[in-house]
């Protein structure tokens, strides 16, 4: 069987769980915690990061941060994970899907200001497959409009848009770790990255249960307390030891992930050329990260054929987003904002082939012949 995908695993998280385990400390914020948040603070570079418990977890708190209030409007696609719409409707939102992009799948950004409302409150484009959203565009609309930009970046740790980290040009940003994103801290795990320096101190506070717990241990007051919402935002001292290992071995994983990714591009160009399927774009403003491979079928039909015929040779190839706004819960908390043209006609052609770290030549040449055999 080849599965979808494989959770990342270099070796080395075995000695970092290990240690984290004999140091005795386990919470969150732990000196695994900490080395991750450095990490991440020098190298994307971001004003200051936070682990969280999921990118779920990073968005709830990005929500309550810039203080959502019932009956305010959050803009983004349709198509995305629910959690991007759900962090926002918990404190009372309205979501507006905006189209997407048919290149990139990505939020059309000359759509965004037609949906702005005197309730609008935020933008937040979805990153997808790693490959950045038109960026200059949404940020001038968000600061002509005064709105804040939340970037769900869940799948765009080591990508960027014209020289900059995906995750850090909004006024906040979200990475996953969860095993199905190029890096994860052992399952489940996220990275709030606040950009705007007048979030730090609060974000703290949310992520700490509401108190100033973290300002307790930097000795700078002397006893914790109570002093706003919150909740607990903290990951554990063992998914920080995992992830260390992947933040040492980032450029190791994201070179392999670009090397299997060309694998496909380059064997099923001829595809492409003969105009069977239609491969994803990377704009050239956009380094990507070969966070998944997907192309187009023609149709939903062929799609559906084209999954049953590579699960009759043990490859699972799946597809991806309902589009929130064809779902129960999207139709009671959102709207969408002029036509679907091209979120639920894309997305029904929408195929994602077998990709993790350490998928080999000879596996990806079976999943490419399986593809040929079924065009022939
Ligand atoms: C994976 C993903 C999430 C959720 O990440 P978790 O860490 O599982 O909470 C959110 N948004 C997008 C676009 C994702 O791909």
């Amino acid at each position: 069987m080849i599965n979808f995908n494989r959770a990342p695993f270099v070796g080395t998280e075995l000695v970092f769980v290990e240690e984290a385990i004999r140091n005795g400390k386990l919470s969150g914020d732990g000196p695994f915690g900490k080395k991750c948040q450095n990490w991440f603070e020098a190298h994307l570079p971001a004003k200051k990061t936070l682990l969280t418990p999921s990118c779920t977890a990073a968005l709830e708190l990005a929500a309550v941060l810039v203080d959502i209030q019932p009956g305010d409007e959050i803009i983004m696609p349709s198509y995305t994970f629910v959690s991007t719409a759900n962090a926002f409707v918990l404190r009372g939102a309205k979501v507006v899907f905006v189209d997407i992009r048919p290149d990139t799948m990505n939020i059309d950004e000359r759509l965004i200001e037609a949906a702005i409302t005197p309730k609008t409150r935020a933008i937040v484009p979805v990153h997808y497959a790693g490959v950045g959203c038109e960026m200059d565009t949404i940020m001038d609309i968000a600061e002509r409009h005064n709105l804040y930009v939340i970037e769900d970046a869940a799948q765009g740790m080591m990508s960027n848009y014209k020289g900059k980290a995906l995750g850090t040009i909004g006024h906040l940003g979200a990475f996953s770790f969860h095993e199905t994103k190029n890096y994860t801290s052992g399952g489940e795990g996220g990275l709030l990255i606040i950009n705007d320096e007048k979030f730090k101190q609060r974000a703290e506070i949310i992520r700490e249960k509401g108190t100033n717990r973290s300002q307790f241990f930097r000795g700078m007051v002397d006893k914790y307390q109570w002093v706003d919402i919150g909740s607990s935002f903290l990951p554990s001292e063992l998914q920080a030891a995992y992830l260390w290992a992947q933040l040492e071995g980032a450029k190791l994983i994201n070179d392999a992930r670009l090397a299997a990714w060309k694998y496909y591009a380059e064997k099923l160009q001829p595809l492409a050329d003969m105009g069977h399927i239609e491969l994803g774009v990377v704009p050239k403003d956009c380094i990507h990260n070969a966070h998944m491979f997907y192309f187009k079928a023609a149709s939903l039909d062929e799609r559906t054929s084209l999954i049953e015929h590579l699960k009759h040779q043990d490859i699972h190839a799946v597809f991806h987003y309902v589009p929130l706004h064809t779902a129960k819960a999207g139709r009671d908390f959102g709207r969408f904002s002029g036509d679907d043209r091209f979120t639920t006609a894309e997305s029904e052609r929408l195929i994602r082939l077998p990709m993790w770290y350490g998928i080999d030549e000879a596996t990806q040449q079976q999943v490419v012949d399986a593809i040929i055999e079924f065009y022939r």
